[in-house]
């Protein structure tokens, strides 16, 4: 226990501007499916969203497609149909989008970071691949039932390659850009100063057909649940209608004590008066208007 963080805050209750409204989704990046264990607290914690706050979490899912989850798949003896009856039994507590992450070379290891295709690597160097998967994953999900409307990248990976791919494939909603720190995509924030979006704004690009969705924070695996307004309150900006996504990956729930603070984090911010939270369904009703260019 961090004494100091308990006095802290017995003196100081974090709390929001009264002005702003925040309009959360919870988004996982899911990663391990195979895994059951990882799998029933994720299912857990989509029950739990559901029922304090009404709406659906967003699991964005790697396929078999994608050598890396074929792989671990084989390790963890889960054939292609369990893969697919988690999947279903996920999507009944939960909206499923597609998380893609892509490598240089299937001859090399998945694990090592020079073999993984990142906002880092060339726009156009693995284009034909990178295109080449992101097709045989989505159709993968769709043929056994799943409209994929939505697209979060693994490392953040979003480029103009990755906005033709969304408009080809009719994905409508994106999550991959953000203003965070943590979050190291130099093009996706240039391009966000550029076109001066602000914290908790949705846009669109050039590619009209897509909706971009910021992550907003990440779920702080903290027995303070004060940590994530605490944050929060660093990124506020002129922006008084801030919607956007809480990230944070499926196995960063996997231990019975992160799932409870995850729980606890929704929990906590019911409370506040300015917080609510949606669904990937109630996007359809918010207006964008802001814009940014692709080059
Ligand atoms: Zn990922």
């Amino acid at each position: 226990m961090n004494v100091t963080k308990q006095i802290y805050y017995t003196l100081f209750t974090p709390s929001l501007p009264k002005d702003t409204q925040y309009r959360f989704g919870f988004i996982f990046h899911t990663e391990k499916i195979y895994a059951l264990q990882t799998f029933n607290q994720l299912i857990r914690f989509c029950r739990a969203f559901e029922e304090l706050t009404g709406k659906r979490a967003l699991c964005v899912v790697m396929t078999p497609e994608n050598p890396l989850i074929r792989k671990n798949m084989e390790v963890d003896n889960v054939t292609e149909d369990e893969f697919f009856q988690r999947l279903m039994k996920l999507n009944q507590y939960a909206d499923i989008g597609y998380h893609g992450h892509f490598w240089k070379s299937n001859q090399k290891s998945f694990l090592d970071t020079q073999n993984q295709i990142t906002p880092q690597t060339s726009f156009f160097e693995f284009k034909s691949q990178v295109a080449e998967q992101f097709e045989r994953e989505v159709v993968w999900l769709r043929e056994r039932g799943f409209s994929i409307t939505s697209y979060a990248g693994g490392w953040w990976f979003v480029n103009p390659l990755i906005l033709d791919l969304l408009q080809k494939m009719k994905i409508q909603y994106d999550f991959t850009f953000s203003l965070q720190i943590w979050v190291k995509n130099n093009w996706a924030q240039a391009a966000m100063q550029r076109a001066q979006i602000h914290f908790g704004e949705v846009f669109k690009s050039t590619k009209e057909t897509v909706t971009h969705v910021q992550t907003l924070m990440g779920c702080p695996n903290s027995n303070y649940p004060q940590d994530f307004v605490r944050i929060l309150n660093k990124y506020t900006s002129a922006n008084f209608n801030t919607l956007g996504m809480i990230t944070t990956h499926d196995y960063n729930i996997e231990t019975e004590r992160d799932l409870a603070r995850a729980i606890e984090l929704i929990r906590y911010l019911r409370h506040f008066s300015q917080v609510s939270f949606f669904s990937l369904a109630d996007l359809a009703l918010e207006p964008v208007e802001k814009q940014i260019l692709i080059y």
